[in-house]
This record gives C-alpha cells, structure tokens and sequence, in this order.
C-alpha cells in the first residue's frame, strides 16, 4: 500500500459526489472512494485492516494517540445533557484519569464514578451490586493494570455487564491481542495505546479503537471526522510495516519478561516481584484463565529491601544509575529495548512503595539483559 498524502481525492461528478458523501459514515472501508484524508484515508484504511485481523474485530479506527482513540470511544455514548452515569475501574492509565476528571468531569459535565480492587483483586460480586445500584451507560476496565499488573477477569466482567445490558470498552493495551481479545468475550469497544506494542519501535504515536457493532462504528467515524482524530498516512504506512512483526516481538517480551521476573524473584536485594504469571501475584489465577498460557506479558514492577523508605530510594536510585547504559528511564513501554520507570516519580503516593521500579521488556538477548541487571543489583 503506497503511501496517499493527499488531503483530498477526486470525486469525478456531482453526482458520484453527492453519493459519496450519503455513505461516507456507513462503511470503514465501502465506498472505495475517499473524500478527504481527515475522513477516511486509503493507507490508515490498509493499515486498520491489519488491526481488524490482529484483534478479530469487524472494524478498527486508527487515531493519531492512544488518548485520542479514548476520547472517540467514550464521546460515542454521551448523549447531550441526558447521560447515565459512566464507570470507570480505578486501575486504569493515569493519563485516562486527568482526561476523565478534567474533561468528562471537569468540562463536559459527566457524572463520573469508579470501582476499585481490593487488595490487588477485583470483587465481582461487589461489582454486579455496583452495577445494579448505578445503572452505568458502560464499565470502563483495562486488561492488565499498570504498573500492578492487576488483571481484570474481562470475560466474568463482560459477561456481568452484558446480563445487565450495560456496555463494556476494554483498553487492551497491556495484554494486546496476544494474549487476550476481549471482543470474542462480548467487549464493545476495545482500545489500545498503538504507540506501544503495536508500534513496537518508540516512534509511533497512534491509537486504535476497535469492535463489531454497526452502530457505534457509525457513530465513532462521524466523532473521528469531526475532531479530526484521524491518524496521518505517513504514521499508518510505519505502523502498518512495524505490526507486521508484533507477534514476533511481542511473544519475545513476554518470554523476557518471565524469565526476568523469576530471575528477579530470587535475588536477596528484591523485596517483591510483581508479574502476573509468579504464584504470589493477587491475579495469577486470573492472568492463568484468560491468556490460556501464551504468555504474561511484558511488564514487571518490583521493589528493593530497605529498612526505610530513604533507603529504598537510595536502591532505586543507585539501580537506575547503574543500568543507565543499556537500560534507560524512558516514560513509554513496548519498546525494543527494556526501559524503566521509577514508580513514585510518576503516580506519587497511589502506590506507597518508594523504590519500585516498573520494567518494559525489551526483545533483546535475554542473557545480556540479565547480566545487565544482576551486575547492578550485586553492586547496590
Ligand atoms: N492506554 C494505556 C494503557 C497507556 O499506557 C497509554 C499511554 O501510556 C494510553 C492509553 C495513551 O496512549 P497514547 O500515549 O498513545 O496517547
């Protein structure tokens, strides 16, 4: 597929025209003429269909970010003033929350309520009555939760909210199709930051927003067209060559990351290992059911022995000085090369364990990647 700059296509006639614009918000890909690359653009449609068989899905919608896909996904269900109330799992990106409390809440008006786990698992009896007793528009979760790691059972939650008639937009981000499709559970809309695994290089900034349903493709065409969220074509012919290889790489990460966690498990320095397939972790069961064994993905979070937090730091410090060289602080996941995060720079006392760091797996040689981190730890 070349790549088409153009902003806008020939339309011939006024009447081809006319005929053209009736359909425009009808099909992702029909009619196979395009009008305006805001609208619709031949190599984003190209690079769509790749998603579309990746995630399983009747239509895909590739948005210039992660956020902007967010946004085309939620906007579809507000209805002027006249809005249910909308649900939110407290587990989620923290980007998504700013965006939820400054712009839903903040600015649009929305009324907003969240459900939170309780010690580090999801209540889905707690759940149904929540549910029951709010009638929420639709329930809004992650798969695997960032930077604990927790894993939402979307297909027990999916089923609960379906029985109810509520609507489900799952942000799939973390698990990506690899591991998990959440539409084959009966999820609405599923979301992913395309910025991350799927561009899989550190240098795309994309979003996706995926489903089955007619009428909220309809719907989310015309937001898209309207905000003018449509992703560039150069993007899409970058992101349609570097899918491609997202099985390849993403199957790597999750067999470094295990590997990794377990390696970190057993170090006298590491106080605790957060990564969904070790026994301890408060999803383990969950992350077993849902991905089948393929995998866990490609993030792990852990901590440092410390006898008080000052000393905690002083680890985390002296460890992300020690790896600077192979492994850098970079504020993104899914990139090549393992890259890290403090964890209390980032989301402050929500999480109240000041040396935590959260690792992003690389698909780099394992054995370099471990000696890398064993030679810091031993010379902390
Ligand atoms: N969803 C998740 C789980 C994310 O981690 C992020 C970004 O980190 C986003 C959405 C937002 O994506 P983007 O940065 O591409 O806008």
């Amino acid at each position: 597929m070349p790549v088409y700059r153009d902003a806008g296509f020939e339309l011939f006639d006024a009447k081809t025209t006319s005929e053209t614009f009736r359909k425009e918000t009808e099909h992702q890909r029909d009619p196979d003429l395009f009008i305006y690359s805001r609208y619709r653009n031949p190599t984003v449609v190209s690079a769509e269909e790749e998603i579309m068989k990746l995630e399983g899905s009747r239509w895909a919608l590739l948005t210039q970010s992660g956020m902007s896909a967010i946004d085309t996904a939620l906007s579809v269900f507000q209805h002027g003033r006249e809005n249910k109330p909308w649900l939110f799992f407290t587990e989620i990106y923290g980007g998504t929350i700013s965006f939820i409390e400054s712009v839903l809440r903040s600015r649009r008006g929305l009324d907003i309520q969240y459900f939170t786990p309780e010690n580090g698992n999801y209540d889905l009896i707690k759940f149904e009555e929540t549910l029951k007793a709010l009638k929420p528009e639709f329930v809004y979760i992650e798969t695997v939760s960032n930077p604990m790691l927790i894993v939402a059972d979307v297909a027990e939650i999916a089923g609960i909210a379906k029985g109810l008639g509520i609507r489900i937009i799952v942000d799939n981000t973390f698990a990506s199709p690899y591991l998990y499709k959440p539409l084959a559970d009966g999820a609405d809309i599923v979301i992913h930051s395309a910025t991350k695994y799927f561009s899989g290089h550190g240098n795309i900034t994309a979003g996706v927003l995926c489903g089955n349903d007619e009428d909220l493709m309809k719907s989310a065409i015309e937001y898209r067209k309207f905000i003018g969220h449509t992703l560039s074509p150069d993007d899409a012919y970058r992101l349609q060559t570097q899918i491609q290889t997202f099985e390849l790489r993403f199957s790597r990460q999750c067999a470094n990351a295990s590997k990794l966690a377990r390696f970190l498990e057993k170090s006298a320095e590491v106080k605790k290992v957060w990564y969904p397939e070790l026994n301890d972790h408060s999803t383990h069961a969950v992350a077993d059911k849902l991905f089948g064994g393929k995998g866990f993905g490609g993030m792990i979070t852990f901590n440092f022995n410390g006898i008080d937090s000052d000393e905690k730091r002083a680890r985390r410090d002296n460890f992300i000085r020690l790896v600077s060289e192979k492994i850098k602080l970079i504020p993104t996941l899914g990139d090549p090369h393992t890259i890290l995060m403090p964890v209390e720079a980032v989301w402050g006392a929500k999480y109240p364990e000041p040396g935590m760091i959260r690792l992003s797996v690389g698909f780099e040689d394992y054995a370099g990647l471990e000696d890398t981190i064993g030679t810091a730890i031993k010379s902390l």
